[in-house]
């Protein structure tokens, strides 16, 4: 079909909750139809056809159970409809976007949604936006994954076929298992890699490389109640403190040792936070690697002969070199799903620019880092200074406000405890805080422990 086609057969449905793709086929067009009927009786804030911005009430739920009713016997898949606004509430935002829109308006639909239901000035943010990330986007060949709720496979789809990113295991007994770039334990549902072998992602996860971002993100992880790959159970032992589900409150709650309370301080002054110290030991170097493989597993095909030596790396099988810092702060947006954002350099990109830059975005956690070992970049990011006036650039193309970076010593093996700096007084009522004495019943370790 040449012609601009009015009634997608693919559209995505964006909401703060909920980003999906819905797909209505049918050969006379007659379920395209009624769907865009049933989305036509819906009062529009804005757009049309391609784009439209609509606010929540009871009729969107009547409209939808009425087209699911006439159309269930032949449309299996129309009951996804309904199902989708189980939950929403009145007023609630959400856009419809024909399915060939790109990831920046995507995002940029999610800023605006955002935006309208907090009450904020909406131009403003989407200016923001274009001016950093989009800026980011003009520059860079971009790669965005995680955003939408809907799972992504990276790499060779024939089991057979594949080759393992990380130890060229081939072939299809080194494949049974799914595997995700980012543990499912801290909350990933929806990335995942074809081409990392079972004994790669064994090696990886149980003791290896992924403990370190593991336990580095663990305090937060308990306190954002992400839930684990099989339990619930949202209580922790740190060295410091503990964190113990609240049945009545339906909140985490942190008993600090109030003999232990350690202030936050930045430039002299305390900032408001106490450490929290967790049991176990990280090194800045094992979380680079831990980051290092997400970007591995994600890479597209098409890119990853630029990456062979850093699979072998992260596996194991190539000596270190000297790594640049990687750039850590924190910001006020929440990401349980994180997304994973992959710049790769074009003829437009500054010249200071590595191949590949990547951005994880996990909780309320960012990471900026430089992929190592791509055969693009001859050993010139080795150093702090080599990639500084990179990590300037991007600092000032991120659209959520991140107060403090971090420059990371990619290089420090020497072993830490992870720490957390709690706020004492936080407006987002996720957490209770409660001081106790060391030797208080509540940090004895409870029996059934996840
Ligand atoms: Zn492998």
């Amino acid at each position: 079909m040449d012609y601009f086609d009015y009634r997608p057969q693919k559209f995505y449905l964006l909401s703060r909750e909920k980003r999906r793709l819905f797909s209505f086929v049918s050969e006379d067009r007659s379920v395209e139809n009624a769907v865009e009927n049933a989305f036509a009786k819906l009062p529009r804030i804005e757009g049309g056809n391609i784009y439209a911005l609509y606010r929540f009430s009871p009729l969107v739920l009547e409209v939808m159970a009425e087209l699911s009713e006439k159309l269930k016997v032949h449309v299996c898949n129309i009951q996804q409809l309904p199902s989708y606004f189980k939950g929403f509430r009145d007023n609630d935002v959400f856009i419809r976007h024909n399915a060939s829109v790109d990831i920046i308006d995507i995002r940029r639909s999610l800023i605006k949604i955002k935006a309208i239901e907090n009450n904020r000035n909406e131009n403003a943010d989407d200016n923001c936006f274009v001016l950093t990330w989009g800026i980011l986007y003009q520059k860079y060949e971009t790669y965005s994954y995680g955003l939408l709720t809907e799972k992504i496979y990276i790499g060779e789809k024939d089991p057979e076929a594949r080759i393992c990113r990380f130890c060229e295991n081939t072939g299809k007994n080194y494949f049974k298992n799914e595997s995700h770039a980012i543990m499912e334990s801290l909350g990933n549902k929806l990335l995942l890699c074809n081409e990392e072998c079972d004994e790669c992602n064994t090696l990886f996860e149980e003791k290896g490389v992924e403990n370190n971002l593991y336990r580095f993100l663990e305090i937060n992880r308990t306190l954002s109640r992400i839930p684990g790959k099989k339990t619930r159970n949202h209580s922790l032992e740190g060295l410091n403190f503990c964190i113990r589900p609240d049945k009545d409150l339906s909140m985490p709650v942190v008993f600090i040792k109030q003999d232990k309370i350690i202030n936050d301080v930045y430039n002299g002054a305390p900032t408001g936070r106490v450490l929290l110290f967790n049991k176990g030991e990280v090194s800045y170097y094992g979380i680079f690697k831990a980051l290092v493989k997400i970007a591995v597993d994600m890479i597209p095909s098409c890119k990853f002969s630029h990456f062979v030596n850093t699979g072998k790396w992260v596996h194991g099988d190539m000596a270190d070199m000297e790594f640049p810092p990687f750039l850590y702060g924190e910001h006020n947006e929440f990401f349980e799903q994180p997304v994973l954002d992959l710049f790769f350099k074009t003829n437009n990109s500054p010249s200071f620019s590595p191949f590949c830059t990547a951005i994880l975005y996990i909780y309320d956690a960012i990471f900026i880092y430089a992929i190592p070992f791509c055969n693009v970049d001859e050993n010139i990011y080795t150093s702090k200074e080599s990639i500084l006036n990179h990590w300037n650039y991007f600092k000032k193309r991120q659209y959520l406000y991140v107060g403090e970076w971090a420059e990371i010593d990619s290089n420090d093996k020497t072993l830490k405890s992870p720490f957390y700096k709690l706020p004492l007084f936080s407006d987002t009522q996720k957490y209770k805080i409660e001081f106790k004495p060391s030797d208080d019943d509540v940090f004895k370790r409870p029996k059934n422990k996840e």
